[in-house]
């Protein structure tokens, strides 16, 4: 089961936490009013949007380009400029032990992709897999946070078939590393489970691009069948 009884005691700790300290504006501190949650009104209009998904070769659709790698939707939620204070909402999540910050920022995306019908057709939500020894430090995956928020409003599944292998994959030993792409960083634990579904590619924030064309190509090299598109809380500018 994803979550499990850590992510149960987090949850509940970040509940009481939210109930005990008075409710600001995690963007700009400023208090919260009556029906706003996390961000005030003005933040949310705010919120620099890509609105990518509404375009069929979008800016990251160009970062992950890639012979026999297609990828159909991308989507992400905002621009990720360093030091803005919403790219701190991601940092703050990942860093100082919020992930309900993504959560919320992925339930509300997940409700406005929805309206578009983004998601339809999409039969699995695979979120980007951190390294076991990442995982151990900060005690959640973020990445897995917004795919389960997303999967509470859209219901689609959230599958667990990426891996997370070792920087230094030189030498391969089985069937399972060989069908990991060239930078050898992710693989396809169970390729058959993917045969002829629709995945969503699930990150926090796409910068070059190389872990989520990382994933995709190792799923598309195990199976061939699985179409895939991608989506990201944010997405940093490229310095060309
Ligand atoms: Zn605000």
């Amino acid at each position: 089961m994803r979550g499990g009884i850590s992510g149960m005691i987090r949850r509940a700790g970040e509940a009481l936490c939210e109930a005990v300290f008075p409710a600001v504006c995690e963007c700009c501190g400023a208090s919260l009013v009556r029906g706003e949650k996390l961000l005030c009104l003005q933040c949310q209009y705010d919120m620099p949007r890509t609105g990518c998904h509404r375009d069929s070769f979008s800016d990251i659709h160009k970062r992950i380009a890639a012979p026999g790698v297609p990828v159909e939707r991308a989507a992400a939620m905002f621009h990720y400029v360093k030091e803005s204070r919403y790219a701190l909402l991601i940092q703050r999540a990942k860093y100082n032990d919020r992930p309900s910050i993504v959560r919320h920022l992925a339930g509300m995306f997940a409700r406005e992709l929805e309206a578009e019908h983004f998601f339809e057709g999409v039969d699995m939500l695979l979120p980007v897999p951190l390294h076991r020894r990442k995982l151990l430090r900060r005690g959640f995956n973020q990445s897995e946070e917004i795919a389960m928020a997303i999967s509470t409003v859209t219901s689609i599944p959230v599958g667990d078939n990426l891996k997370s292998l070792p920087h230094s994959t030189q030498t391969r030993k089985n069937a399972m590393e060989r069908a990991a792409n060239m930078n050898g960083t992710i693989c396809v634990t169970d390729p058959e489970e993917l045969a002829g579904l629709h995945v969503l590619i699930v990150d926090d924030v796409i910068t070059t691009g190389a872990t989520l064309l990382a994933a995709a190509k190792a799923i598309r090299a195990s199976s061939p069948t699985t179409r895939i598109s991608v989506l990201t809380l944010a997405a940093s500018k490229l310095l060309y």
